[in-house]
This record gives structure tokens, sequence and C-alpha cells, in this order.
């Protein structure tokens, strides 16, 4: 079968990398697991071996009767023809998990955001430097948007670097493993305020904070949760971006 470049199809191929992933996945019987873009089942297979309760979710035409041949006799696979990025989950909290089609990577980590009540862990593959960007601190020149958004809900680590020889076709770019656990107790902060704050206040990165946000925000309000007003932004701490949230959101009422 020919890979779907818009569809961002690059199959795994190495059975090592599979087995990593998996482990990092970490299976259990009877949970229920959503796995996004299940491809030509790489990781599916030993998904539905563990004896989870499986929900694959694939937008591919071609590879849905594929996918309902290959577990037409697993009681525990359902397959679901649809967008990841209608995705809503409801009820228990569900692992998701996928090797994400590079193109849809963000805005479904963003949609995930919003429904972190409903996840218990996440673990995608993703290109390095998304997974970089998630991943780093107050400093790193990939601190940014994602990092603040992703950090202040989930627990972030990254695994494993996958060369793009795991795959067929070989993507441009290397790859790396993300696993995401929510916050037990993330700071109350109202998500669409806190994105609208950091969208802002990464606009212009080589600005200061005081510029990005002078529209918005006062300096004494800077001050007031120990943000220089001539700092940049990659320099400011998830918990003060946090705290100017709940201050420009408590002064609106
Ligand atoms: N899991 C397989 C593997 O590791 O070999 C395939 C991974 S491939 C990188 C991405 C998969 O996501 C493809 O099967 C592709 O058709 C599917 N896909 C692309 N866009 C999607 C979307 N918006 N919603 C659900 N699946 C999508």
């Amino acid at each position: 079968m020919r890979a779907k470049k818009s569809l961002g199809q690059n199959f795994l191929q190495d059975e090592g990398v599979i087995h990593n992933i998996v482990r990092l996945i970490n299976p259990q019987a009877d949970e229920p697991i959503i796995e996004i873009g299940p491809g030509q089942g790489a990781i599916t297979d030993h998904l539905q071996a563990s004896g989870a309760q499986l929900r694959l979710i694939e937008l591919d035409t071609d590879l849905i009767p594929k996918l309902e041949s290959r577990y037409a006799q697993a009681a525990n696979v359902r397959i679901d023809h649809m967008d990841a990025l209608q995705l809503e989950l409801t009820g228990e909290p569900v692992k998701v998990v996928g090797n994400l089609p590079y193109n849809i990577s963000t805005p479904l980590l963003i949609k995930m955001l919003y429904q972190s009540a409903q996840v218990s862990k996440m673990v995608f593959m993703l290109q390095k430097e998304v997974v970089q960007r998630i991943c780093a601190v107050p400093g790193q020149k990939l601190f940014g948007r994602l990092s603040v958004m992703l950090q202040h809900r989930f627990d972030c680590s990254a695994h494993l670097h996958i060369p793009p020889e795991a795959f067929i076709p070989q993507p441009k770019v290397d790859s790396q493993i993300v696993v995401m656990v929510p916050k037990v107790n993330p700071k109350q902060v109202p998500l669409p305020e806190l994105e609208q704050l950091v969208k802002q206040a990464f606009a212009m990165r080589r600005k200061t904070i005081r510029n990005n946000l002078k529209k918005i925000v006062t300096t004494a309000q800077l001050e007031a949760v120990g943000i220089d007003p001539g700092q940049r932004a990659e320099t400011i701490e998830l918990t003060q971006f946090e705290q100017l949230t709940l201050l420009l959101t408590d002064a609106d009422h």
C-alpha cells in the first residue's frame, strides 16, 4: 500500500522501536486505550494482545477495511473511521496513544489539553523538535506556548530518540516519544485565558514581556507576580504565567 503524505503516513517497521513504545504505553488487560492513527497495526497488534479495551481512530478510508479484517476476531477492538481532531472524550479517564501524523500533532495536543480530566496518560510519538518544545524549561530556546500549556496540566517527559530508518517511508526528521501524565492537583486556572495570555506573551519572541503584553497587563501586575517587565517570555516560569492569568481574570470580576 502506498503511504499518503497528506495523512502523515510513516509506518513503523522496526520491531525494537515498536517494543519500546509498547513498554512505555504499558497496556493492561481491560483498561481502555485509544490509539490515534493505527495505520497498518504496528503498535495496535501489541495493544490488542494485552487484552486492553482498544478504540482505534483512523481517518484513512483505505485502511479501515484492512483494520477491520485484521481485528475481525478480536472482541477487544473497536474501530472508528474519523478525524482524531473531532474526538470528544467522555466518562472514565483513558490512555491515549499513537504514532501521530505530524501535521495534526499540535492541534491534537491542544485538544487533549482541554480534555485532560478524561485522560489517564498519553504516549505519543512526535517529531523530535515538538517533544523538545513540550518538555523545555524556562531559559531554553524552545520554551514556548506548547511547553507552558502542556506542563500546566501534565507532567511531561521525553523518551527514546527514533531515527528515520525506523519507518517506511522515512520521514525527513527525527522522532521522539513524549509521555504526559495529568497532574494530580493542577493549579485552577481558566485554560482559554491562560492560552490567550501565553500566545500574546510569545507573539514576538525578541520583545520584552512588557511590550508583548502592553495592551492587557500593567507593569504593576507583572511585578506583582515577580516578573521583571524587561524579561522575555522564554525566561518566565510556568507558575508566573498561571499567577498572572489568575490576577487578570480575578480583576475582570
Ligand atoms: N501507527 C502506525 C504506525 O506506527 O506504523 C501509523 C502511524 S502514521 C505516522 C499516522 C497514522 O494516522 C496513519 O495511519 C494516518 O492515516 C492516520 N491519520 C492521519 N490523520 C489522521 C487524523 N486526522 N485522524 C486520525 N488518523 C489520522
